[in-house]
């Protein structure tokens, strides 16, 4: 190599000006508003836990598990070799890696197990940070915690099955459940011709021996989509004589026969690769009722408002990802002579970023309080999460995706390089709006809750209220909030609107109680008064963008 060619190679090696990665830092001590959160909401007893999790998860390694775990994705093997039938999925070891960092831990079981006050309030800070290490194994062990409230609406089977899905244990692979160290459980709802509506299910139920609660059903028909198929076990809906009803599918028999239970692809998703999606077919699979025949709808919501929790903490775990992510890079990236971070344009981004995630922190930790209050008997804590569940899952969960797109802004063009991370992080942030009930669904439901259960509604302005003439531009809104519930005309196509409102007023009224102050009063005058533009980065002058930014910019 020549002189001036040693030179060259040398000069266009020297790397200057480049963020370093953020690593090593401990998630959840970093996470001001989820630390404040769990103390606040009652789950003060697992700061420890917190910590002993946010630690693991900050670490590069595991980090890099949530990394493997996308590329190596899912591999379907519907056959053996001599063609018989098999339908197994294969995963890369970082997802049973990380599968069992969440079970050890009772991401899936700890307000179960040990239900005191606050648990589900410590279990949501948990699940907060494994989310951040990869959203993809959030989807099992978030269906694994959801089902037992209902499971128990069949004693005998609650008492069969839930010690195998409150086992701390991660047992993966198809034998018989009675078999395995723990078990795993999803769903199967979603039919081509009908998710939103299941009550257009066309799968059959027929029933072994005579039926009714309990007993043995053979169940024919498809599902468009299984997520996390390798569990031990699914609620399922499908159509018995008496209607819409819900069953307890094992995958595996107990004599070790495998259920009639076909696997026929893999889904091809934008995101939340690491977890595999699939088409079932279920030929004369067996089956237990669970509830009454045509109780299938209301059985299976008591799982599905606990997934719907989840949706809230999960998007509210991929905006604190991002602010991290983007105030990392700009208090370590300079431009025309300064750091990002000092650039009064990008502070506003920056501090508008953290006011979305701090919001969505608080309002999703204080929900998950209304769960554990409930559990505990508290009716007005029901009645509170029956409203404020699919208000905050409408609104959290449409906020995530603009707000991934704006973070991976702030790293430049870094930010569209699949290294940065920040491609993961925006493709998984639309998923949470989808399932478990897509936007207007939520929405629709609100009006639902609204009519069949006003004391609901009721309960959850009663919260709002809680903060009433603390902030002159609280009250406004709530004023306005008010006359626009008080007003039934066209409230089908005014419903996004109104939910909007309703989620505002709570976040609004938990901020200017439990919040920052410089992020509550930025959160009044943007999302209350108006004063705010289309795009995040437009909160008004006057707003303390350093404080914001400060206390949203992971120490390591
Ligand atoms: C990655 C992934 C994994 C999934 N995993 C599972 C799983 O494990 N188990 C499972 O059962 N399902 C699963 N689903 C399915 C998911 O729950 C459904 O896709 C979702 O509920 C929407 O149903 P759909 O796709 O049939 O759309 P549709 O119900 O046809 O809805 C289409 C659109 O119409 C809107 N809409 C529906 N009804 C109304 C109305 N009355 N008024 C106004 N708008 C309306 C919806 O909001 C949506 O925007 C998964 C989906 C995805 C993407």
């Amino acid at each position: 190599m020549s002189t001036l060619e040693r030179t060259a190679s040398a000069t266009t090696h020297e790397v200057l000006n480049q963020s370093r990665p953020l690593e090593g830092h401990n998630l959840f001590e970093t996470d001001r508003p989820l630390a404040e959160a769990l103390q606040r909401e009652g789950g003060d007893w697992a700061i420890d836990r917190a910590r002993e999790l946010g630690e693991l998860c900050g670490r590069p390694d595991v980090q890099r598990l949530g990394v493997v775990a996308n590329t190596n994705t899912p591999v379907l093997r519907t056959h053996d070799r001599y063609g018989h039938r098999i339908d197994e999925v294969e995963f890369d070891s970082s997802w049973h890696e990380l599968m069992d960092v969440g079970i050890s831990r009772g991401l899936h079981s700890l307000p179960w197990t040990d239900p005191q006050p606050g648990a589900h309030v410590a279990r949501g800070a948990l699940f907060t940070l494994l989310a951040q290490v990869e959203a993809g194994v959030g989807c099992p062990i978030s269906m694994t915690y959801s089902v037992i409230p209902a499971l128990r609406k069949q004693p005998e089977l609650a008492a069969e099955w839930e010690p195998r899905f409150l086992s701390n244990a991660y047992d993966f692979g198809l034998r018989p459940a009675a078999d395995k160290a723990g078990a795993l459980c999803g769903m199967a709802m979603t039919e081509k011709q009908g998710g939103s509506d299941v009550r257009a299910n066309l799968t059959t139920a027929r029933p072994v021996n005579g039926g009714g609660p309990g007993a043995e059903y053979e169940i024919t028909g498809h599902k468009w989509f299984c997520s996390a198929p390798m569990c031990d076990a699914f609620l399922v809906l499908a159509q018995a004589d008496g209607g819409i009803s819900c069953f307890l599918m094992p995958r595996v028999l107990a004599d070790g026969e495998r259920n009639r239970f076909h696997i026929q692809r893999l889904k091809d998703k934008l995101g939340n690769r690491s977890n595999a999606s699939s088409e079932v077919e279920f030929r004369g699979a067996w089956a237990q009722l669970v509830g009454e025949e045509g109780a299938g709808v209301r059985t299976i919501i008591e799982m599905v408002n606990h997934t719907r929790l989840d949706c809230a903490l999960g998007a509210a775990a991929g905006m604190h990802a991002g602010v991290a992510q983007a105030s990392w890079h700009a208090a370590h990236r300079t431009a025309f002579g300064k750091l990002l971070a000092e650039q009064p344009l990008m502070q506003n981004v920056l501090a508008d970023l953290a006011v979305e995630a701090e919001a969505a922190t608080v309002s999703a930790m204080r929900l998950a309080r209304a769960y554990d209050e409930g559990a505990a008997g508290d009716e007005a804590a029901t009645l509170l999460k029956r409203a404020a569940t699919p208000v905050l899952k409408y609104w959290t969960c449409k906020r995530a995706p603009w707000h991934a797109v704006e973070a991976l802004e702030c790293l430049g063009g870094n930010g569209y390089v699949e290294e940065s991370g920040m491609p993961r992080l925006f493709r998984e942030s639309p998923l949470s709006s989808i399932w478990e009930g897509s936007g207007n669904v939520q929405c629709l439901d609100v009006l639902r809750a609204m009519v069949r259960s006003p004391e609901a509604l009721d309960a959850f302005l009663g919260e709002v209220d809680e903060a009433s003439g603390a902030d002159a531009r609280l009250d406004a809104h709530f004023a306005g909030l008010r006359r626009e519930l008080g007003d039934l005309e066209q409230i089908e196509v005014r419903a996004r609107r109104v939910v909007e409102r309703m989620a505002l007023a709570l976040q609004g009224s938990l901020l200017i109680r439990f919040g920052d102050e410089a992020v509550a009063d930025a959160f009044c005058a943007s999302r209350l008064d108006g004063d705010w533009g289309g795009a995040f980065g437009t909160l008004p002058p006057g707003t303390d963008f350093e404080r914001i930014v400060e206390r949203h910019t992971p120490r390591v």
